[in-house]
C-alpha cells in the first residue's frame, strides 16, 4: 500500500494573520496565497494543523475560545474545498514542560499512528524556529516561513543553527517548493 504523506501547518502566522495569542473571530484574517497555495498541492497530501496555545494556559482565552476560531479557519477552508484532517493543540504554558509543546514530538507520533503517514515524504511549515526544528526532528521536510513572527525569530532560527528544507518569503512561495520537490 502507497503510504500517504502530509503536510503538517502550523496555524498562526502561517495560514491566519498573528498579532499574538489570537483568538477572537473578529481578528480572523487568512494570509495571502494560503487557499491558492493549499489548493496547488492538495491531491498530493493530508494537511493537519499542529499549533502551540500557551495562551490558555496563561489564562488569555479558554479551550473554547480556542475551537471557535479554529472552526471558522476550518469553515473557510472548507468553502474552499480544502480539508483539514485533524487539529492538534498544545494548551499548556512553556513553564510545565509538557510533552505535547512543539518541538517536541507527541502530535506528529499520534498523527503517523492513526493516519500511517510516510514523514520522510512530508513537510512542516511555520513561521517559528520551533516549527523548523519540529520538522527536523520529526525526520520530514520542513519550510520556514518570513510571514507571521518569521522574519522577526529569523535570528534565532541562525543562532540555533536550525537548518530548515527552505525559507519561503510567503505561503504561496512554500507549496510551489514542494510541488517542484516531490
Ligand atoms: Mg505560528
Ligand atoms: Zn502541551
Amino acid at each position: 500500500m502507497m503510504q500517504k504523506k502530509a503536510i503538517i501547518l502550523d496555524r498562526d502566522g502561517t495560514l491566519n494573520e498573528d498579532q499574538g495569542y489570537i483568538h477572537k473571530i473578529e481578528d480572523f484574517k487568512l494570509l495571502p496565497g494560503v487557499i491558492e497555495g493549499l489548493n496547488l498541492v492538495k491531491d498530493k497530501f493530508l494537511f493537519f494543523i499542529i499549533s502551540n496555545q500557551s495562551g490558555i494556559g496563561r489564562g488569555f482565552y479558554t479551550v473554547d475560545d480556542f475551537w471557535k476560531f479554529n472552526n471558522h479557519l476550518i469553515s473557510k477552508l472548507k468553502q474552499n474545498n480544502i480539508k483539514i484532517e485533524k487539529t492538534y493543540f498544545c494548551p499548556h504554558k512553556i513553564e510545565i514542560n509538557c510533552d505535547c509543546r512543539k518541538p517536541k514530538l507527541k502530535f506528529i507520533k499520534d498523527i503517523v499512528s492513526e493516519y500511517k503517514i510516510n514523514l520522510k515524504e512530508s513537510w512542516v511549515i511555520g513561521d517559528h524556529p520551533s516549527d523548523a526544528q519540529l520538522g527536523i526532528n520529526s525526520g520530514s521536510k520542513s519550510i520556514y516561513l518570513l510571514t507571521g513572527h518569521g522574519k522577526s525569530h529569523l535570528k534565532d532560527l541562525n543562532k540555533k543553527e536550525i537548518e530548515p528544507t527552505f525559507i519561503a518569503k510567503d505561503f504561496l512561495t512554500a507549496m510551489k517548493y514542494i510541488l517542484s520537490n516531490l
